[in-house]
């Protein structure tokens, strides 16, 4: 099954970067993980269908911040920096496979870009726009589990980690703020903040605030998501 994958743009070294955690995870769980670039400010990029008619899957990878402009807000002092080649790279990806009912996992900003592709909108700072919020940028190793989660009772994520107590990373300063229409709340943090979103009429459209790529060698839950993807990609083409 091929997966792609998005990825972030280093302006300094004009690279193209990914966690090798994703290739592994992909790997793991039986995927063939493809890379998809941004384009440079001011190009045309490819169109997203065409992009899209070659993958089983798409993961939606982490990164910085996404602009407030698309969800119709100005930027607040704590935000952070943001790409906009990644955002016009990935918002009409997102669009696209929602519009084609694409399996898709998205990852930490991944889960915002799908958000606000869908037309909800994001906390631009957690610390400055909730109150009592928890540590959300661990200090710890990424692969260790610092915050608990409460799953949504008979969610696909419960189904999928067999538990609605789990421990996660947490390596975000953004989060969902009002969900988009045709999603659910699928996991919060004790402290209310969202981490989890899922589209309950889709196969598979979920995204996760943590980094479960980061958790895979670790806790078997983790690896669940990746399985579950490459499962429901080619129960997909199958058909
Ligand atoms: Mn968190």
């Amino acid at each position: 099954m091929k997966i792609g994958i998005t990825t972030s743009k280093n302006d300094q070294a004009n690279t193209v970067d990914l966690a090798m955690d994703y290739i592994d995870a992909i790997r793991l769980a039986g995927g063939l993980p493809l890379l998809l670039p941004s384009y440079p400010a001011g190009e045309e990029p490819p169109s997203a269908r065409e992009i899209l008619s070659g993958l089983d899957a798409l993961i939606l990878s982490g990164g910085c911040d996404v602009d407030p402009g698309h969800f119709g807000e100005e930027p607040l002092p704590a935000l952070g920096r943001v790409s906009p080649e990644r955002d016009c790279a990935e918002i009409p990806l997102a669009k696209e496979a929602l519009r084609r009912d694409l399996p898709i996992l998205a990852i930490c900003r991944g889960a915002q870009v799908l958000n606000v592709a869908a037309g909800g909108s994001l906390y631009q700072d957690l610390y400055s726009q909730v109150g009592g919020a928890l540590q959300h940028l661990q200090k710890a190793p990424r692969w260790h589990g610092v915050h608990s989660i409460s799953v949504i009772r008979e969610s696909k994520l419960e189904r999928i980690l067999g538990s609605t107590r789990v421990t996660v990373n947490s390596i975000h300063h953004q989060a969902v703020k009002e969900v988009a229409g045709g999603f659910q709340i699928a996991a919060r943090a004790p402290d209310g903040v969202i981490e989890a979103i899922e589209m309950p009429d889709a196969t598979f459209i979920l995204g996760v605030q943590w980094h479960p790529e980061s958790m895979v060698r670790h806790d078997a839950g983790m690896l669940a998501l990746f399985s579950e993807l490459v499962r429901v990609a080619k129960a997909r083409t199958t058909v």
